[in-house]
Order: structure tokens, then C-alpha cells, then sequence
């Protein structure tokens, strides 16, 4: 597999003093020295997103569309290899590969490439305010510029994906720079954006440490930062944006929360529950990592759910038949065997795993655990790993407000068989995308909105609302300037008095009053000059 080993900047490859290493997680072997980029190389990717701005902001949406396609059909050829890179850098078995992270971003190619015009047009709202009825008004949604977008390695498709397409849709250009645990995948997502054929500096993949992307985020001409990882580092991106008062977008952590009723669907729920808690061995922002049953169902569910997981064929993501690989970093696996560790110090029991395997690897079994209680830092912190563990509750209300009492808040799923505890669900449980008898799978949805409450973020990504993060949302109030004055304007006299005077309970008043107001009104010279009657008249239902 030929690798891209240097960072992509206005289209050419450029080399830095630094150095990334990345390993194969699956066997601890390096893959790959890539070279990476210092402050300056982080400037010069600024530079080069600067001086395309103009040019690809005033690009029509057809052509936008036009190489959005290009980079699907790029992506669609060279799914299999791609798939194979995010399972050798990363350590999620091939076939998952393509499910969670080229689906979404095929998903999300496709949807722009054809919606991107209808999305960004020009959007006429009716004045509501008669005096504002005959202006042409409404919204455009123009680019902001440079955006910074920085993302995670658990997706290394899936999130950039998302937020570099939305991103350059809209007209803006990119500086994006990808975790190093993952930065293969990273500058791979460029070197297919260049063939797609982006003009140079639109979109410049960084091999960038986290350790010197302040310069990005410090950086005048950065427009706005995307940030995608944990809450220390959001946290982080926040302090520097707020020096400038530059927007950001922060998608963080997550302690997502299952609530499982009474009359759940036993096998959809044990099956959801599993791949919920598993996928990706658990490195999702939205993996379940708690799960309230009501008791009615719990003995028979969690004996499913155990049957289940001790079925996962836990290896080699390159091997064909593997459900769950490796994490993805060392460190990783050691805060999860940590987390595991001091959760049965404290009583809680494993039903299956909750032991580091030998060997090499930083695999950790997939871990069921019951008799935990909401105290333990298994229930309060993020542990982004194949952990499931199980609290019994007597209802639904103990179910929720244990859900709720979190500092996290991204998604959140319920399980039932009935609409209405579905939409009590819906309602009360307090995240940023609910789920129905599934789990994080929204995702997946480019109409779709994501993101969270509290600590798990600010603002969103994805569907028109993610969009609307990487717009200027213009409002622009159209009169055609042929009237010789607007009522308002000067001078208040006399007569303006009067005609403010009886405009207030003219527009908004009831009843006889009303009626004597507008007769009041109309009665001025304001109204007989400067009011458009004929918009007036057309419009007069709207006055009560
Ligand atoms: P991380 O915060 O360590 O790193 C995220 C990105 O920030 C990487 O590209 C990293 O290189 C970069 N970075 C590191 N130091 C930086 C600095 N000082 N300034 C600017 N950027 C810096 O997160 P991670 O370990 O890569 O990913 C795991 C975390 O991401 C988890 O907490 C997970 O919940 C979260 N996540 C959230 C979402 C979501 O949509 N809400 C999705 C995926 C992952």
C-alpha cells in the first residue's frame, strides 16, 4: 500500500522538521514515519487557504457539486484500500471500516454533490412587519473563509468527512489536520481531494502535532475552528478562540446513556445494546456506556446481551469474520483497564471480560459489568472502550433522571416497543440526538444534526444545522428605493406624533379601539405621504 507521507498544502506535498510516527495497533509495528509540519509549515497551510478563499468562494455551487462527485467516485473506487488503511492504522476490523466510516462519508459526498445548490440558495422570507411588506428579503448563506478543522482519530473517515464536505460546500477553505494516531488516513483524504481535482489550497491536509496547532487557532485568518475530540483539548481550542473571539465548534466527549423499558424488544435491544457498547471497541463519542433497564426485563436481557458478546470475534481487523479489533492507542487501553479495574475494586462485577489479554496489541475484551452504581468514575467519566455496564432500575422516571445526571450529553437512545414511552424519551432525555430502538447510528444521516449538551459540546455538525455553523446567515432587506422617504425618517414633528401615536394600537390593538386607530391613522400626513397603501391594502388581512 503506498502511503501519504507529507502534508498536502495549496495541492503540492511539503515536508516538515518533525516527525509522526504511527503504528499498527493490531501488532504495535510502525507503519509508517511521516514527515510533519512546525508552526511555520502551519502558517504556510493559513496562507495557501487564504489565497484560494476568493477564487473558490465565488466558484458556482455546480462546479462545487461537480468535484464533490468527483471525490465520491475516488472514494467509491478506492473503498477497499481505504478501508484497509483505517483498519491497519486504526485497528476496527476492514468490514467495519467501510460501514462506519466510508458510508457516512459516501453518504455525506453524495448528499452535497446533489443538494449543495438547493442548500445554499438564496432563501425569501415575507416580512413579517407591515410597513416592511414590499421589501424583497431574505437569507444567503455566504462562506466565512478559512476554517480550521481538527479531528479525532476513532473515525478517521466518518468525522473529517463530515466537516471537510460541509466545510468546502459552503465556499470556504480548509486547513484540515487530522489526529497523528491516525494521520495516514488523514493526508490520504487530501491526496483524494487533489485528484478529485480541488484547486490548490482549498482543501490542505496538515501533518500537523497537536502540540504546534496553535498557530492555527491563534491565527487571524482562520475564520472559525471545527474541533472534534475531548473535553480537555475542546476546552482548549475555546480559551484560544475566545483571545480573538473566533466561533468554534466543539463536538467532545460522551457517557451515552441507554434506557432500556419494560417492553423493549428483547433481541433488537440485546443485539442494539452490543453493537451500541462495541463497535469500534467502543471508541465512539456516542457508544453506549451506560444502560438502565427496567427490571421487568433485565435478568433476560442481560443474559442475551452476555451470550451475544461472548459470541464477538475479538482479532486481527485485517481477517475477514473479525467483530472487534484492537484500540487504537496504548494509552487508550490503559485508561479503560484503569476505569474497569476500579469499578470492581468498588463492587462492580463482570459478567464477561474486564481482563488485559496478553500478548501484543492493545486489545481489551469486550466487558459486560453489573452492580455498578452512578458514583463510580465507570459511570461518571468517558471511557471510550468496549465496556458495557449495566444498571438495574425499578422505572422509567429513575431511568431518565440517572440518564440525565451526567455532565455529558451527546446521544442518547431508548428502547421500547410503545410510541408513547417513545416520545417521553424523546422528550426528556437530555442530548443532542435521540434514538429510537437504535444507537449513534444517525450519524450516519446527512440531514441529520449532531452534537451535544453540557460538556459534550457547542454548536453542531452535520444536516442544515452543521451547515449553518460554516455560513455567514445573511439577512438582506431589499426596498427598491423609489419612494421618496421611508415613514420613519425625520423630521418628528407634529404630525409624526400623531401618527406614531395611533400606529401602536392601529398594528397591534383589538376591537373598536383598533378600528378608531387606524382610522386615526390614516388620517395623517405621515400615512397619506410615506405609507405604501397599496402594499397596505393587500396585505390588509394581517391586521387582525
Ligand atoms: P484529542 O482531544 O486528544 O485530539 C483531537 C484532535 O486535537 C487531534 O487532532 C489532536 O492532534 C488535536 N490536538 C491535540 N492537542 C491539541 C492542541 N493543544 N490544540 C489543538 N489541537 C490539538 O481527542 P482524541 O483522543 O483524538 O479523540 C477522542 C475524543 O474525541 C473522545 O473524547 C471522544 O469522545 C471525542 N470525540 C467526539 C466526537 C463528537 O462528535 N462529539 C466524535 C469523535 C470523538
Amino acid at each position: 500500500m503506498r502511503f501519504q507521507t507529507r502534508s498536502i498544502i495549496a495541492n503540492e506535498d511539503v515536508e516538515g522538521p518533525r516527525t509522526i510516527r504511527t503504528l499498527n495497533p493490531a501488532t504495535e509495528e510502525v507503519l509508517a514515519e511521516v514527515s510533519a509540519l512546525d508552526a511555520e509549515g502551519a502558517l504556510r497551510a493559513v496562507e495557501a487557504a487564504k489565497a484560494a478563499f476568493p477564487a473558490w468562494a465565488a466558484t458556482p455551487h455546480e462546479e462545487r457539486e461537480r468535484l464533490l462527485a468527483s471525490w465520491l467516485e475516488i472514494m467509491v473506487e478506492e473503498a477497499d484500500e481505504l478501508a484497509r488503511l483505517v483498519a491497519m492504522e486504526g485497528g476496527k476490523p476492514v468490514a467495519e471500516a467501510r460501514l462506519v466510516d466510508l458510508f457516512p462519508a459516501c453518504e455525506v459526498l453524495s448528499y452535497y454533490a446533489r443538494h449543495l445548490h438547493e442548500l445554499l440558495a438564496f432563501q425569501p422570507v415575507t416580512p413579517n412587519q407591515l410597513l416592511f411588506r414590499h421589501w424583497k428579503a431574505g437569507y444567503r448563506f455566504d462562506p466565512l473563509g478559512v476554517v480550521a478543522v481538527i479531528t479525532p482519530w476513532n473515525y478517521p473517515v466518518g468525522i473529517p468527512m463530515a466537516e471537510l464536505v460541509q466545510a468546502v460546500a459552503a465556499g470556504n477553505t480548509v486547513v484540515f489536520k487530522p489526529a497523528s494516531a491516525t494521520v495516514l488516513v488523514g493526508l490520504a483524504l487530501g491526496d483524494m481531494a487533489r485528484r478529485a481535482g480541488f484547486p490548490p489550497g482549498v482543501i490542505n491536509a496538515v501533518a500537523l502535532p497537536g502540540s504546534v496547532t496553535d498557530t492555527v487557532l491563534d491565527h487571524p485568518d482562520v475564520a472559525k475552528v471545527l474541533f472534534t475530540g475531548s473535553v480537555d483539548i475542546g476546552r482548549h481550542v475555546a480559551r484560544r478562540c475566545a483571545d480573538r473571539l473566533a466561533p468554534c465548534v466543539l463536538e467532545l466527549g460522551g457517557k451515552d446513556a441507554a434506557v432500556v423499558a419494560a417492553d423493549a424488544h428483547l433481541e433488537r435491544t440485546a443485539r442494539g445494546l452490543v453493537w451500541g457498547a462495541f463497535m469500534n471497541s467502543g471508541q465512539t463519542c456516542a457508544s453506549i456506556e451506560r444502560v438502565y433497564v427496567e427490571r421487568p426485563i433485565a435478568e433476560a436481557l442481560i443474559e442475551r446481551i452476555v451470550e451475544l458478546t461472548e459470541a464477538l470475534v475479538v482479532g486481527d481487523p485485517m481477517a475477514e469474520g473479525t467483530d472487534m479489533g484492537p484500540l487504537t492507542t496504548a494509552s487508550q487501553r490503559d485508561l479503560v483497564a484503569h476505569q474497569v479495574a476500579a469499578a470492581m475494586e468498588a463492587g462492580a462485577r463482570p459478567l464477561t471480560g474486564g481482563r488485559l489479554p496478553e500478548g501484543p496489541g492493545y486489545y481489551y475484551p469486550p466487558t459486560v459489568l453489573v452492580d455498578v452504581t452512578d458514583d463510580m468514575e465507570i459511570m461518571r467519566e468517558e471511557t471510550f472502550g468496549p465496556v458495557m455496564p449495566i444498571a438495574v432500575v425499578e422505572d422509567l422516571d429513575e431511568a431518565i433522571r440517572r440518564a440525565n445526571g451526567s455532565k455529558f450529553g451527546l446521544t442518547a437512545s431508548g428502547w421500547t416497543r410503545s410510541g408513547e414511552t417513545a416520545a417521553r424519551l424523546a422528550a426528556e432525555l437530555e442530548a443532542g440526538v435521540v434514538s429510537i430502538n437504535d444507537h449513534a447510528v444517525p450519524f450516519a444521516e446527512p440531514t441529520g444534526c449532531w452534537g451535544g449538551v453540557r460538556e459534550s459540546g457547542l454548536g453542531r455538525t452535520h444536516g442544515r444545522f452543521g451547515l449553518y455553523e460554516l455560513v455567514n446567515i445573511k439577512y438582506v432587506a431589499h426596498d427598491a428605493g423609489d419612494a421618496k422617504a421611508s415613514p420613519w425618517y425625520y423630521p418628528y414633528d407634529a404630525d409624526f406624533g400623531n401618527f406614531m401615536d395611533a400606529a401602536l394600537p392601529a398594528l397591534y390593538g383589538s376591537g373598536s379601539g383598533k378600528v378608531r386607530s387606524l382610522i386615526r391613522l390614516s388620517a395623517t400626513r405621515r400615512f397619506i405621504e410615506r405609507v405604501r397603501k397599496g402594499t397596505l391594502l393587500r396585505n390588509i388581512k394581517a391586521l387582525w
